[in-house]
C-alpha cells in the first residue's frame, strides 16, 4: 500500500534480544499489576481468574506495583491468593512532574478538559505516563523479559491450556493483545503530530515491515485512532527498554502532552509496535476469552469455546463491532477474518 514520508523511510525498527535463561527454556516472565489498595477486592476477582485458568498450571510470579505503599492487609490478602508475589513502590520520579511541564498549564488543561473521560483526573495522567514509559524500568522487573498485565476488575472467560509466555518466546513476539478499540479524540489532539516529527528525526526506528496500516488509513497522514487496549497486554519487556521505544517515550514525554492533554499509555504503546516491530512480532489471542468492562474478547468459534471451557455469550464478542479495530487488523496483518464475522459486527 502507499505510504507517505516520514513513514516511507525504512529502517531496522526497534532492535532488541531476548536472553534466554536456563536449560528448559523457560521464560522469565510474570505477571504485572499497578493497582491501588483501595481496588483490593477487584484486583482479588481478576487474579482469581487468571490464576484458576492459566496460572495454576504453569505457576508464573506476580508483581504489584502501586503509587503509595501497599497496606498490610492488601499484601495479605493478595499474597493468599498468589503466594508467588511481590509488592513495590514506584519511585516518585516516575510519578511526578518533569520539571520542563508547567504545573498551571496542566492544572489549566484539567479544567478544560472536564467533560472528557478522565479528563479531569490528574493521578489518570500519571497513570498513563507511567505505564507508557516507566513500569518496565522499575528495578523488580529487572530480571524479566516478558510481562502480562492484569487490571482490577477483569476476567479471564476461557481456560488456557498453553504457556502463553513460551508461546511468545518460541515464536520470538514483541506484543500480544485481545481487545482493539479507538481512542477518543480529544485526548490525544497532539499525538499523531508529535509521532510524524519523531519518524521525521529518527527514520531508523521505523521498521520495513511495520503495521502503519492498522493505525492510518491514508498511509500515515493521519491517525484512525485505533489501538491495541493496554488493560491486557502480553509484551516483551526488551521492546520497551529499546532505544527505538525509549527514544520515543521520550520524545513524546518533553512535549508535556501526557499533562497537557490526556494521552493514554494504550495509544503509545500500540502506534509504537506498529510502527517500530515487523508486523509478524504482533499476535491477536483470539482464542483467549477476555473481559475488561465493558468489553469482552469471546471466541465464537465454538470449537475453540467449547475447549477453552468459556462461559461468555459469544454475540457479546466486540472484535467486529465498528469501535473495535478487528477490521483494520485482520486487513493489516492480510489476515482472513472467520468467514461468520459479519454475524458478531453488530
Ligand atoms: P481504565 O481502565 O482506563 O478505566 O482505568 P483504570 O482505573 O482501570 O486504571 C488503569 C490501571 O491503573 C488499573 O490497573 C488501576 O488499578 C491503575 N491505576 C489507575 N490510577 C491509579 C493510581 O492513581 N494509583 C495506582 N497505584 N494505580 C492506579
Ligand atoms: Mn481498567
Amino acid at each position: 500500500w502507499d505510504t507517505h514520508y516520514p513513514f516511507n523511510a525504512t529502517g531496522p525498527g526497534a532492535n532488541y534480544q531476548t536472553v534466554i535463561h536456563g536449560k528448559k527454556n523457560k521464560p522469565k516472565a510474570c505477571f504485572v499489576s499497578l493497582v491501588r489498595n483501595k481496588e483490593m477486592w477487584d484486583l482479588a476477582k481478576s487474579i482469581s481468574s487468571v490464576q484458576d485458568r492459566f496460572n495454576n498450571k504453569f505457576d508464573y510470579p506476580w508483581i504489584f506495583l502501586n503509587d503509595e505503599p501497599f497496606t498490610e492487609e492488601f499484601k495479605k490478602r493478595i499474597s493468599a491468593i498468589v503466594p508467588n508475589s511481590q509488592f513495590g513502590v514506584i519511585p516518585t520520579e516516575h510519578w511526578s512532574y518533569p520539571d520542563y511541564v508547567s504545573k498551571e498549564r496542566a492544572a489549566q488543561t484539567r479544567q478544560d478538559m472536564k467533560n472528557i473521560i478522565y479528563g479531569d483526573s490528574e493521578s489518570y495522567r500519571h497513570m498513563c505516563r507511567f505505564q507508557s514509559g516507566f513500569f518496565f524500568q522499575h528495578p523488580l522487573l529487572a530480571g524479566f523479559d516478558w510481562y502480562w498485565r492484569v487490571e482490577p476488575s477483569t476476567e479471564l472467560l476461557c481456560s488456557i491450556d498453553y504457556d502463553v509466555f513460551q508461546f511468545m518466546q518460541d515464536n520470538d513476539l514483541g506484543l500480544g493483545f485481545t481487545i482493539t478499540i479507538h481512542e477518543f479524540q480529544k485526548t490525544i489532539p497532539t499525538l499523531w503530530e508529535n509521532t510524524r516529527q519523531f519518524a521525521v528525526e529518527h527514520p531508523e526506528h521505523i521498521s520495513e515491515d511495520n503495521l502503519l496500516k492498522f493505525i492510518s488509513e491514508d498511509g500515515g497522514d493521519t491517525y484512525n485512532l485505533c489501538h491495541f487496549w493496554s488493560n491486557f497486554e502480553v509484551a516483551n519487556l526488551n521492546f520497551y527498554r529499546s532505544d527505538a521505544y525509549m527514544d520515543y517515550f521520550n520524545f513524546l514525554d518533553r512535549s508535556g502532552g501526557f499533562f497537557y492533554e490526556r494521552w493514554g499509555d494504550a495509544p503509545v504503546h500500540s502506534i509504537a509496535a506498529s510502527l517500530f516491530l515487523p508486523r509478524d512480532k504482533l499476535h491477536y489471542f483470539s482464542d483467549v476469552g477476555y473481559h475488561h468492562p465493558p468489553y469482552n474478547n469471546c471466541p465464537f468459534d465454538d470449537q475453540i469455546r467449547a475447549k477453552g471451557k468459556c462461559y461468555c455469550n459469544p454475540d457479546t464478542d466486540f472484535t467486529f463491532r465498528d469501535y473495535a479495530c478487528g477490521k483494520q487488523y485482520f486487513n493489516a496483518q492480510g489476515l482472513e477474518k472467520p468467514n461468520n464475522w459479519k454475524d458478531y459486527s453488530k
